[in-house]
């Protein structure tokens, strides 16, 4: 593998290799784009099948990440972190201790959250060694779960898509079928249920069901058969690669806009599959940004009233991404980038003029100077 090659094709500013024997730490920190800010990203851990690969995920995650703030109208950059190793054995205080040492010694220029295979506390031991760290537990002065502002977003998402293609926003009477009644679709039923929304749920885990209907009447599908559903809505909250050529042919939904990531199996295939299907689909990484925001607004002193309130924003970024797809006849993933690529050249334009002062009063301010 040519690193280098690998690194330029996709404009990657920084790759940082981390590694410590004592702790027995392998680590990649990918910084994609710093021009709206600093690189914000989680941490995974995965047992990769080589370093390759590992440096692959890392490169293609932290771009993700890019486009994502960029699209939501953040001030951040993108960026992600992965530890290579097994996160159900190989966990402990001394490895992410260490970890954290690597990401304070970028001083800023990556911010560093959970993500699979890392949780709250392993980002607590994180924090004992960098203040660059985000998504820490509500004791700790951090946000705590991210997926009520997440849930947020897609609901209101899912409203813009309703306005796009029925004229008008209102989901009550509309039947919804939610893959998954995990953190986001348990919110997110919430929501559609005080809407007057008819709601199918799905989820292998029987106890998650329950939960949501502690709150909310919904009609219990099995999992397979969730594609089957008589639905207006189909919302996936669960898995990604979801919407690929077997269950394109059984969703006979006319809209997808669920929290899920990486929801088409190809975006090249799919996403064109789509408008010939006339599905609105709401572009996965936009739909649910809400966690982004969530986490951004931890940055600025943790407030979950304003980051409810900036999810609400959610609406005119779906409503802005439909209007390009329908206008210039491309697939919403590509509209979205279009939008996102667009802020990036025009922020890029004016970042180097130096005004002494940062946008931001909080803990992070003084890295934020665009
Ligand atoms: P979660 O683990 O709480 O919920 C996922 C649920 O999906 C679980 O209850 C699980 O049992 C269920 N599930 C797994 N396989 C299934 C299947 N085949 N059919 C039906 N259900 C199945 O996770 P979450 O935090 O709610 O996240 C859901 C999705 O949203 C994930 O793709 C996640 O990456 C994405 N996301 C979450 C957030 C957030 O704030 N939590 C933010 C952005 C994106």
């Amino acid at each position: 593998m040519d690193f280098f090659d690998n690194i330029e094709k996709n404009d990657h500013e920084q790759v940082v290799f981390c590694s410590n024997k004592e702790a027995g730490l392998k680590a990649i920190i990918a910084i994609h784009d710093t021009t709206l800010g600093p690189a914000l990203g989680g941490t995974r851990m995965w047992d990769y099948t080589d370093d390759e690969a590992a440096l692959k995920d890392a490169l293609r995650l932290s771009r993700g990440m890019t486009y994502k703030a960029a699209v939501s109208g953040l001030n951040l950059g993108g960026g992600k972190a992965v530890i290579i190793g097994d996160s159900a054995t190989q966990k402990n205080e001394l490895l992410f201790r260490t970890f954290g040492k690597f990401v304070e010694g970028l001083a800023g220029r990556y911010i560093t959250a959970e993500d699979v295979g890392t949780t709250v506390k392993d980002m607590e031991y994180v924090r004992m060694e960098t203040k660059y760290v985000t998504g820490i537990s509500k004791a700790l002065g951090g946000s705590g779960d991210p997926s009520p502002v997440t849930s947020y977003g897609v609901f209101v998402g899912m409203k813009a898509c309703a306005k796009f293609k029925w004229g008008s926003d209102s989901l009550k009477g509309k039947k919804i079928a939610v893959q998954g009644a995990g953190n986001v679709a348990r919110y997110l039923c919430e929501h559609l249920y005080n809407e007057g929304a008819e709601i199918y749920v799905t989820d292998i885990n029987e106890s998650k069901i329950k939960k949501v209907l502690e709150t909310v009447k919904a009609k219990v599908v099995k999992p397979e058969e969730i594609y089957d559903v008589d639905m207006d809505i189909f919302s996936p909250n669960a898995l990604g690669a979801i919407i690929n050529d077997d269950t394109l042919k059984r969703i006979k939904a006319e809209i997808i806009a669920g929290g899920a990531n990486n929801q088409l199996e190809d975006e090249n295939v799919h996403g064109p599959m789509l408008i010939e299907k006339g599905i609105l689909y709401a572009p996965d990484y936009a739909i649910n940004a809400g966690g982004l925001i969530n986490v951004a607004n931890e940055l600025e002193g943790y407030r979950q009233d304003r980051a409810l309130k900036q999810a609400e924003g959610v609406y005119d970024i779906i409503s802005s991404i439909l209007e390009i797809s329908a206008k210039e006849k491309i697939p919403t993933y590509q509209a979205s980038n279009k939008i996102a690529e667009a802020r990036l050249e025009q922020m890029g334009r004016i970042s180097n003029i130096y005004t002494g002062k940062s946008n931001f009063s909080g803990r992070f301010g003084e890295l934020i100077k665009r």
